[in-house]
Formats: structure tokens, sequence, C-alpha cells
């Protein structure tokens, strides 16, 4: 099936690594032209250079785009680099250290920067993007929630939580308000995904994880990135306002901490 992506312009925000960079490759492999971003420099010159050495037309957009100044940069760059800007994925996140405590232990900048991380960065880049969609006559927005929405999230990441649930509700909210202009906007949920961070579990932890899953295996970011290449496809215009979950049918968490 031919998506219709051929020629179009998709930013994909934290590319450099992990689940960006799937979508972008997903995305590149189906004709789209890519703006590479990411808060890390040296990884999205990478990436960048690695898809133009396959043939691919790419660009970077360097910037944190949590931050307003930094967003409406990156997006202008995007729209710049080849003309038009078609595709935004709204994927750059962060964990680690801002999560394992709960929320009566949690700080405030804990708190805050997952939050600006994951939902202010969707709204930023959201916000400057629709225009130059609007202008193309053709938009789709695909931002990243999470299973920890669908299933509530397990002790220790409500911060995480919090945010993601935001970006649901401006998902949906948001498709209302462009959707008559030919722009979607669609959340994706996915459960535990073969990224870094999956690597750093583990053997034990990793076992019961896919153990508890339908599918008994975890999600590879290749099968994220096929389904945003879809969402943002000529084939998906009736898709508006969606979450849809790819947890392989494991939608919360029995595991406790481990
Ligand atoms: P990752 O940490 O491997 O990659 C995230 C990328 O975002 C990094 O390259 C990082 O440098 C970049 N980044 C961080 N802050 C940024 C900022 N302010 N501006 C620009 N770039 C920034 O993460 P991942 O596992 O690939 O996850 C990607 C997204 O998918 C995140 O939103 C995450 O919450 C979500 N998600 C991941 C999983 C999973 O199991 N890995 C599951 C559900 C949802």
């Amino acid at each position: 099936m031919d998506l219709g992506l051929d020629g179009k312009v998709a930013l994909v925000t934290g590319a450099a690594r992990g689940i960006g960079r799937a979508e972008a490759l997903v995305l590149a492999a189906e004709g789209a032209r890519i703006v590479v971003n990411d808060i890390d420099p040296e990884g999205a010159d990478a990436f960048v250079r690695e898809l133009a050495g396959a043939g691919h037309a790419a660009a970077v957009a360097v910037g944190d785009v949590s931050l307003e100044d930094g967003a409406r940069r990156v997006v202008a760059e995007a729209a710049a680099a080849f003309g038009r800007l078609d595709v935004l994925v709204n994927n750059a996140g962060a964990g680690g250290r801002h999560l394992g405590r709960k929320a009566e232990d949690l700080d405030i900048e804990d708190f805050d920067i997952i939050v600006r991380t994951h939902l202010r960065s969707t709204f930023l880049c959201a916000k400057h993007a629709i225009p130059a969609m609007r202008a193309g006559g053709f938009g789709r927005i695909v931002n990243t929630s999470s299973m920890n929405v669908t299933g509530g999230g397990r002790p220790g990441v409500t911060n995480y939580s919090a945010a993601k649930a935001g970006i649901l509700g401006f998902t949906r909210t948001l498709a209302k308000e462009v959707g008559a202009e030919g722009i979607t906007v669609n959340a994706i949920a996915p459960g535990y995904v073969a990224t870094d961070f999956i690597a750093t579990f583990s053997p034990e932890k990793r076992a019961v994880i896919t153990g508890q899953n339908p599918i008994g295996r975890f999600c590879q970011p290749e099968e994220v990135g096929a389904l945003v290449a879809f969402l943002c496809s000529q084939q998906a215009a009736f898709i508006n306002g969606a979450l849809i979950c790819m947890d392989g049918g494991k939608r919360d968490f029995h595991w406790g901490d481990a």
C-alpha cells in the first residue's frame, strides 16, 4: 500500500535514538523528507548523516522543544529546510532519574521537567507547526502518550502518568480544532518498547514483563514506526483524536516495583 508520504516533510522530535529514530526511518523509507530534532546535537547530526548516506532527504533541527524559543525555532527550521511541513511526530521524552519516587517524595523539579519535556513540548511544537501545515493544506500530528495512561501506571511515575494523560486530553481537543483543515491529531500509547531504557532492566524484570504480555515480548521500535507512518498517511485521513494502543494487549501493571 502506498501511504502517500512521498515528498512529505516530517519533523520528529527526540529522533536521535530510540523510538523517534525508528519512526524517522520508517517515514523516510516511505519517501518522506525527514527533519531530525533532538537536544543532543552529536546524535542528531550522526543520524542525519546516516539518513543522507542511505539516500534519504534529511535535515537537522537541534534544540530543546520543551522551551518556547526552542520549539518555535525548531519548527521554523523544519519548515524552512524543505519549504513545507506536513508531519509532526511529538516523541521527545525524558525519564531516568526524574522517575521512581512516589508523589509525596517527588521534588517539584522532577515533576516539572517530566511535564515540560513531554506535555509542554507537544503543545509548543503543535502550536507552531499548525500554521505551516495549514499553508500546505495537509497535516498529521502524532503525539506520544503511554500505557501508563491506559493502565494507570505503577507507583513512582505520577509525573510521567500526568504528562502522558495530559497529552491524551490535548490530542483529543486539538483534533477538534484543526480537523476540518485537513490536519489530523492522534496519540499513540505504546507499552514497553525495546529501547535503551529497557536494556537497563534486569533479566528477571524483563522476564516478568514479557511473561505478563499476551504477545510474550517487548514491542519493537520499528513497529511503533510503522503505526506512526500509517497515522501520517493519506489513508488515515479519517482517524482523528484517537488513542491507538500498541501494548500487545497488556494495558496495566501487576508486577509492583519489580
Ligand atoms: P529515549 O530516551 O531513548 O529517546 C528520547 C530522545 O528524546 C533522546 O534522544 C533525547 O535526547 C531526546 N530529548 C529529550 N528531551 C528533549 C527535549 N527537551 N528536546 C528535544 N529532544 C529531547 O526514549 P524512547 O524510549 O525512545 O521514548 C520515546 C518516547 O516514547 C518518549 O516520549 C517516551 O515517553 C515514549 N514511550 C516510550 C516507551 C518505551 O518503552 N521506551 C513506552 C511508551 C512511551
